[in-house]
């Protein structure tokens, strides 16, 4: 019998990155396996804390005296050896701690809160006692600042001790059920024996006999419903010796509204999708891991490709798991996969309760569900025999988290895949250029879907260039022609979709004469503007100019602080088309639960004309009767200073302008830009990926950007701006003789929003193609510097956002 156990302890730092061996107490010497939660002792003093047992053994490698686990937390194991091997290949991989990478493949309810308590030692004078109210222990969290004052007092003089415990904070849902005790004659004898006029008894008895044969509880809710019999019923039933009152676990059922979404049948495929499901269907069958692309213009039927092939994969008894971005896990998306699989689904997603999210993972992790739809860390369900992974728009940049472990959900679905020995499919109209030049090298293999599901052409699009307007109109968000199209819509009767572009609001400088915008002469890159300092800084490579006041360009006054807000625009709405219904969603209008769902419901039944909102209506909603999609500002996308503006930009309107003409009626894209040179907005007016994919490959060449290069963030922050500059150069000049003369290091420089929560960040980029000494070097940073001196270092493995 194992005697001892490894476990990684919920202390995040890299020296106890690793595993510490523990004693196991004889009682649990049978049960405990790896992937348990256990509590043990860390440190000196009386520190308890949580860990995760990785492996047992009859030896140890410690020699000498080990401390015994204090505490088993779990029955089963809640990380399987799969998920076990996938942690200590994602903290290798992402430079993170193997605590971190566990506890984030968990719900969080699972991860432990310490709770500090105080107790008294043997023997403490009674004024002591008086403070505790007869209690042994006291929760310092309970405590307010004059008891807290006085415990400290007590501490200092030993006459107090401070521990702390580990508290598990996953609760399982039950409800009070009825378990029947009697046969069904012995009911119907009893019931003779009572007065006529109890009629609950009688009618409990009734019931009783009913369901004397019932093996399993019977939920009091629905007995409620059915009959009207309460609790207080129960209670004198249990007394009379008739039945037993049992508490039953159940779940919290988030889409218990959508249990009736009626059943939806497969659709006829069209010729396209039936090659691409026939590929997949193939790839699963076969147990290969190989990767698909599809590049499918919007509305190409895309979700009908991934439902069809899912269902093979769960007819052939294995699951299936479907990554969608957050923004994209709309309750349309949820319907559309209940529609097809039903009770089999279960949803993860950061919308759920802590609760909800406890209860989809054990009906994942008991089997109980075969088809998991969920967002990021979705791709950690605890789904045994994977036969399929989807991951749909799997360009958006939601997929990469961005804290510790800092990891892309891509490679994490392509590692299970490889274990699974199962197919992996990446699905998008504007796929990463990355995935795209992996298809290219024939890595991944391409599937080109060209023509929508229902035969209609693409919509068309036009460009409206605002600097023309601006002529016209005085600083209005609307141009003429936007306005008009508007108004043919109300009197037609159908629906318009707005975007506001907010990202990189206010953060860049451009000219409304003729559009230009203050770029890096070393990088290329747009400048950013720094309030602070009252300068243009390059984030790449620390370049620094003052604001111009008047263009570089066009010598015009009109230089400017480019961004508009929803509000203002809404409002601006209101005046110019009074008799327009307007919704409006954007961070504001959604940060309370389930109001996103709301809003897109009220929409979808007619309530408005116009949607208008931030980019969260680009993604994947589909509504018959929208027929105008309009892009206020196409532009800040393109501002940002990041090496990936143009690709952000060509995706989004991609992206926003498939919500248009998605059923029989035709569709019209209106886009608003002061750069309608732009190649982005061109190419993205003849919905031309390929043009695209091509253009910016080039440009990516010659700057040295990625698919070209890979690249590493690292970060230095600290409390003082000065030893967080000090950090970086010195991490700089340990880095430098480890790489060849081929590797580039951009920086250091001060990260664009230097200062945050009181800390000063600097960062450094390296670029790269082949280092083989890199990683180690980085592995004895992360090492060596980790939460010292008030010091903390983040690195980050193809960061897709550098500000
Ligand atoms: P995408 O995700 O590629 O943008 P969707 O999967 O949302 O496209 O499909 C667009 C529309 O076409 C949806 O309304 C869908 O129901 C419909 N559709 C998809 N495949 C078919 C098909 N084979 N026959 C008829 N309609 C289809
Ligand atoms: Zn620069
Ligand atoms: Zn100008």
């Amino acid at each position: 019998m194992a005697k001892f156990a490894q476990v990684i302890v919920d202390v995040p730092t890299m020296q106890t990155n690793r595993p510490f061996d523990y004693q196991i107490p004889t009682l649990w010497q049978a049960q405990l396996k790896p992937g348990m939660r256990v509590v043990v002792p860390f440190g000196k003093g009386k520190r308890r804390v949580q860990g995760f047992v990785i492996a047992i053994s009859d030896e140890a490698s410690f020699q000498g005296q080990l401390k015994p686990i204090i505490q088993v937390l779990d029955l089963q194991p809640v990380l399987n050896t799969e998920l076990l091997a996938l942690a200590k290949w994602l903290a290798t991989r992402t430079f993170a701690f193997q605590i971190s990478c566990m506890q984030t493949m968990l719900p969080s309810v699972m991860k432990a809160s310490y709770v500090k308590k105080v107790q008294l030692v043997a023997g403490a004078p009674a004024a002591a006692k008086a403070l505790f109210h007869g209690h042994s222990q006291l929760d310092v969290a309970d405590l307010g600042s004059a008891e807290l004052k006085q415990v400290l007092a007590l501490q200092r003089q030993h006459l107090v001790t401070v521990s702390y415990q580990v508290h598990d904070r996953a609760k399982v849902k039950t409800v009070k059920a009825v378990q029947p005790l009697c046969s069904q004659a012995a009911y119907v004898a009893m019931a003779k024996k009572i007065p006529a006029n109890a009629k609950r008894q009688h009618q409990l008895l009734d019931f009783l006999s009913q369901h004397a044969t019932a093996k399993k509880p019977l939920p009091l809710p629905q007995i409620t419903a059915a009959t009207g019999l309460t609790l207080t019923h129960m209670h004198t039933g249990e007394q009379k010796g008739w039945l037993k009152v049992v508490a039953l676990e159940t779940y919290r059922d988030p889409y218990a509204k959508l249990a009736q979404v009626p059943r939806t049948q497969p659709l006829t495929l069209t010729a396209e999708q039936r090659t691409a499901v026939a590929q997949i269907t193939a790839a699963s069958e076969q147990q290969q891991a190989k990767t698909f692309l599809i590049e499918g213009v919007t509305g190409s039927g895309k979700t009908e490709i991934y439902l069809q092939t899912i269902q093979s994969a769960i007819a052939a008894g294995k699951t299936a798991l479907m990554l969608v971005p957050e923004i994209a896990l709309t309750p349309q998306m949820v319907t559309r996969v209940k529609g097809r699989f039903g009770q089999r689904v279960a949803v993860l997603h950061s919308g759920l309760s802590q609760g909800e999210r406890y209860d989809e993972w054990r009906r994942i992790e008991r089997g109980e569900a075969q088809v998991v739809v969920g967002a990021r860390s979705a791709v950690f369900a605890p789904l045994t025999k994977i036969g399929l992974i989807v991951m749909d728009e799997e360009h958006e940049t939601s997929y990469k988290q961005d804290d510790m472990p800092r990891y892309h959900a891509r490679d994490v679905a392509l590692w299970r895949a490889r274990y699974h020995h199962c197919p992996v499919v990446l699905g998008s109209a504007t796929p990463s250029l990355e995935s795209r030049a992996r298809a290219q090298k024939g890595v991944y293999q391409l599937i080109r879907l060209k023509k929508r599901a229902n035969q209609q052409p693409l919509p068309e699009v036009t460009v409206v260039d605002m600097k023309n307007e601006l002529k016209k109109t005085k600083e209005s968000n609307f141009s003429s022609l936007m306005l008009q199209a508007l108004r043919q819509r109300l009197v037609h009767k159908e629906q318009s979709v707005l975007m506001l572009n907010r990202r990189g609001f206010s953060s860049f400088v451009m000219c409304r004469d003729c559009g230009f915008v203050l770029k890096c002469p070393n990088c290329d890159i747009s400048l950013t503007l720094h309030m602070d300092t009252h300068t243009m800084k390059c984030h790449y490579c620390g370049h620094e100019e003052p604001i111009p006041q008047i263009c570089p360009n066009c010598h015009s006054r009109k230089i400017r602080y480019y961004g508009t807000g929803t509000q203002k625009v809404e409002s601006e709405l209101k005046q110019l088309l009074p008799q327009a219904r307007v919704l409006r969603m954007d961070v504001d209008t959604t940060r309370r639960k389930g109001a996103y769902g709301k809003i897109l419901h009220q929409f979808g039944q007619r309530q408005a004309d116009i949607l208008l909102g931030t980019q969260m209506i680009a993604k994947g909603l589909d509504f018959p009767e929208v027929t105008l999609v309009g892009v206020l500002n196409a532009d800040t996308a393109l501002g940002l200073p990041d090496f990936r503006a143009s690709e952000r930009t060509f995706q989004l309107l991609t992206q926003v302008s498939g919500r248009a003409g998605r059923a029989a009626k035709k569709g019209e894209v209106i886009i608003q830009t002061y750069n309608p040179e732009h190649y982005a907005i061109r190419l993205a007016r003849h919905h031309d990926y390929e043009g695209f994919y091509k253009r910016e490959m080039t440009l990516r060449h010659q700057g040295g950007y990625p698919p070209y290069y890979f690249t590493i963030l690292l970060t230095a922050s600290h409390p003082e701006e000065n030893e967080a500059a000090k950090k970086i150069f010195q991490l700089m000049n340990q880095i430098k003789p480890a790489l060849s003369p081929q590797a580039i290091l951009l920086g250091p420089t001060p990260r664009a929003i230097a200062r945050v929560n009181r800390r000063y960040y600097y960062q450094m980029v390296i670029k790269y193609k082949r280092e083989p000494k890199l990683e180690s070097v980085l592995a004895q940073i992360m090492q060596e510097n980790q939460a010292r001196n008030g010091i903390q270092i983040a690195i980050d493995r193809e960061p897709l956002s550098f500000i």
